[in-house]
């Protein structure tokens, strides 16, 4: 009901015009715009946010680009190089294997620039990022127990999934299975899982949950998207020196692709990070890096700071164009003025 209430007040915004007053008063800002995966069954329905329909991402390009708004690369807009009025950048996080098999397609079509930030970890492994595949067997699973044994481990458990708390679960079977250093019986523990739990990982006999290999990588890039840093386990440790690791460990998996000078633009996992990791960035020449901070980018922003706007399967169009003319941001700020 909330949500049928906002989704007429933006379209009597958008008929009155207010949408169109706003990207003339934003139009010198940037809106970066933040995908991350795509559904091969059901998984838009378990992550709305994570994994988006492979149909609404072509509907959204297909949008985009009749719509008023530029396309440009981030380094467009950081090097001032290309100045257009309403300028979009287009950037996707972390690497699912989706981006090659669901939608190239789109992506080929249209030829629009994109920075897709890499997390190497599990695109060098291969095999289904552990919590992510293991909270969707969670979240889809109808069985009430679990009972699993890892023998070379000397594991044996049984759950009953009726009155546990799943995120709980997830981080617990996890630290099971990479007690187990090799790659493939990890996976083979994993697949065993889902059997138990009667749901399966695989997608017309592809792997879900997967990021996206090497030979996925080099087509992409062939195609106008810009491979970027993400960290290699992705994650934003305080520690200085590991943070640093993560930085290094992803850079030097990345140089396979082009030059270590050219990765120079960076994505803080998950949104997290400190202000001690902004003079390292700088340090390591990285000239930006985005967040998880909703809004738009203005002319004066710090680039190691960036907002950005995140799409999902859970946002209408409606909802998207109001976030990128500036509409969504203006009225935050006046809520956020009037409660004080
Ligand atoms: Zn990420």
């Amino acid at each position: 009901m909330r949500k049928k209430i906002k989704l007429s007040l933006l379209l009597a915004a958008k008929v009155l015009g207010v949408f169109w007053l706003c990207r003339l008063k934003y139009r010198k800002y940037t809106r970066i715009l933040c995908y991350h995966g795509f559904s091969y069954v059901d998984e838009h329905q378990f992550r709305p946010k994570l994994f988006m329909h492979p149909t609404t991402f072509s509907k959204r390009l297909d949008w985009l680009a009749k719509s008023q708004y530029s396309i440009v690369s981030l380094d467009d807009v950081v090097d001032g190089k290309k100045t257009a009025s309403n300028q979009v950048v287009l950037t996707m996080d972390d690497g699912w294997s989706g981006t090659f098999e669901l939608v190239y397609a789109d992506l080929l079509r249209h030829h629009f620039p994109l920075m897709l930030y890499v997390t190497s970890y599990y695109a060098e492994k291969q095999i289904p990022v552990l919590n992510v595949a293991l909270a969707y067997l969670l979240w889809k699973t109808e069985k009430i127990t679990l009972h699993f044994d890892i023998p070379e481990l000397g594991i044996s458990k049984n759950y009953q999934l009726s009155s546990i708390n799943r995120s709980v679960l997830v981080r617990e079977i996890c630290r099971f299975i990479d007690q187990l250093k090799n790659p493939a019986e990890r996976l083979e523990i994993l697949l065993k899982i889902a059997t138990l739990l009667d749901v399966s990982l695989k997608a017309d006999n592809r792997l879900m949950f997967r990021l996206l290999n090497v030979t996925e990588l080099t087509a992409l890039q062939k195609i106008n998207v810009d491979l970027q840093l993400h960290t290699h386990r992705h994650c934003s440790p305080i520690e200085i020196k590991s943070f640093d690791r993560e930085l290094e460990e992803n850079r030097n998996w990345l140089s396979q692709f082009k030059n270590i000078a050219e990765l120079r633009h960076f994505c803080y996992p998950s949104g997290e990070y400190s202000p001690a990791h902004l003079p390292l960035l700088k340090a390591n020449g990285i000239k930006t890096a985005t967040t998880t901070h909703i809004g738009l980018m203005a002319p004066a922003a710090d680039h190691l700071q960036i907002k950005r706007i995140l799409d999902g399967e859970d946002m209408e169009l409606i909802e998207l164009e109001a976030e990128l003319c500036g509409f969504s941001s203006l009225m935050r700020s006046i809520l956020k003025t009037g409660g004080h």
